[in-house]
C-alpha cells in the first residue's frame, strides 16, 4: 500500500465553530492520528488563503490525501476539491467532517462537542486513507421518468417533468389515478370537490 500523508484542517468557520469547538485542543489530537503528517487550523477554511494553506501543504509536504473539518460538505466539498485539483491531487482523496452542523450548532457543551469533532475527524482521518483516485466520466441516459403512484403528488410531479420536455411513464397499482384525494368529497380548505 501506498504511504499515506494526510493534511488535516479544521475551520473555525469565524467563531461558528471555535466558539464551542476548542480548535485548538482539536488540531494537536488530530496531529497525533495515524497518517497525518500536518494538522492544522484557520479562521476560514473555504477563503483564499485557506485554499492556499491545503495547496502549499500538499506541495510542500508531499501529501496524498486531505481532510477538512468545517461545515456540511454540501456547501465546500467542491472548493476544496477543486484546491486538490488545482495543484494536481485527485479530487477524490479528500474528505470532510462536518463539525458546524452536527457538532458546534447543535452541541451546547464546549467539551462534549470538542470530543464529537475529534470522532468524526479521526473517522473521516481513516476513511480518507482508504479512497482511491477515480475519473468522472460522461455516459448516456435514457431522458425519462418513472414515476411510481398516481396520487395528487405523483400527478403533480408527473405533469411537471412532462412540461420540462421528458417522457414520464407514472405506474399506479389500483384501477385508477387520484389516490387519497380521489376518495375525498370536499376537501379542506375551499370545500371543493377534490377530483
Ligand atoms: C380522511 C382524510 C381527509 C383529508 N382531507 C384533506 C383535505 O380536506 N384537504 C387536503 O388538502 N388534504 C386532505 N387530506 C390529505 C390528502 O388527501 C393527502 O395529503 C394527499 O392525498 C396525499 O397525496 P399523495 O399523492 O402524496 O399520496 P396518496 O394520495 O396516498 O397517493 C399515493 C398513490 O400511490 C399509489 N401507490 C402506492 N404504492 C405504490 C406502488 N408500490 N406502486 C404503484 N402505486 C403505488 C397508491 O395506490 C396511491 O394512488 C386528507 C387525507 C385523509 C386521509
Amino acid at each position: 500500500m501506498e504511504d499515506v500523508r494526510i493534511g488535516a484542517y479544521v475551520c473555525e468557520c469565524g467563531g461558528n465553530i471555535s466558539g464551542v469547538v476548542k480548535v485548538d485542543d482539536l488540531v494537536e489530537f488530530v496531529a497525533d492520528l495515524p497518517g497525518v503528517v500536518v494538522a492544522r487550523s484557520q479562521g476560514y477554511m473555504c477563503s483564499g488563503s485557506g485554499q492556499e494553506m491545503i495547496q502549499t501543504d500538499i506541495q510542500h509536504h508531499d501529501l496524498n490525501r486531505v481532510v477538512v473539518a468545517s461545515c456540511t460538505p454540501r456547501m465546500h466539498e467542491p472548493t476544496f476539491q477543486r484546491a486538490l485539483e488545482e495543484v494536481g491531487l485527485n479530487r477524490y482523496f479528500f474528505e470532510m467532517a462536518n463539525i458546524r452542523e452536527h457538532v458546534s450548532w447543535v452541541v451546547e457543551d464546549g467539551r462534549k462537542a470538542t470530543q464529537k469533532a475529534y470522532r468524526l475527524i479521526r473517522a473521516a482521518v481513516a476513511r480518507v486513507a482508504l479512497h482511491a483516485p477515480l475519473e468522472a466520466r460522461q455516459e448516456p441516459v435514457t431522458e425519462a421518468a418513472l414515476v411510481v403512484g398516481g396520487g395528487i403528488a405523483g400527478i403533480q410531479s408527473a405533469l411537471a417533468i412532462a412540461d420540462m420536455g421528458y417522457q414520464v411513464y407514472l405506474v399506479e397499482r389500483e384501477p385508477s389515478i387520484g389516490g387519497r384525494m380521489a376518495q375525498l368529497n370536499k376537501t379542506f380548505p375551499t370545500l371543493d370537490c377534490s377530483t
